[in-house]
């Protein structure tokens, strides 16, 4: 059953920074009124909604860690249903999840100062523009 949250609505998410999965605040819902991006209650750093913690990374860096092992580490606890449509004018921010017409669903691991985002997709990482 899908979550349907309104803004300012306390929901359960995994923080990056506490590692952990606490209470956050919606600060932005999808169309479907799910929530988009959260702040953490405890750091009060905003992120992309993420549902659970993460797959242990645990040989990260080993040699043979192809890009697919990558893209499912990383989108791991993920709904990739929420991923934001791909548009040139659209920002992105970091950890978002994007939703591409060619490369499919990604994540976002870079925001550039040049208005490009590095974007992981199952195929590889892309560069792509974005807020112009
Ligand atoms: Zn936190």
């Amino acid at each position: 059953m899908a979550t349907v949250v309104a803004l300012g609505e306390s929901v359960k998410a995994y923080c990056k920074g506490c590692k952990k999965v606490l209470e956050h605040a919606v600060i932005s819902v999808t169309a479907a009124n799910r929530p988009k991006s959260v702040k953490c209650s405890a750091c009060d750093d905003a992120h992309a909604y993420r549902v659970k913690e993460p797959a242990t990374r645990k040989k990260l860096g080993a040699k043979g860690v192809g890009l697919e092992r990558r893209y499912d580490e990383l989108t791991a606890g993920r709904d990739l249903t929420l991923g934001t449509k791909y548009g040139m004018a659209v920002q992105f921010t970091d950890d978002e999840l994007v939703e591409h017409p060619k490369f499919g669903v990604g994540l976002v691991t870079r925001v550039c100062v040049d208005q490009k985002i590095e974007v992981v997709f199952p195929e590889g990482t892309k560069t792509l523009a974005h807020g112009r």
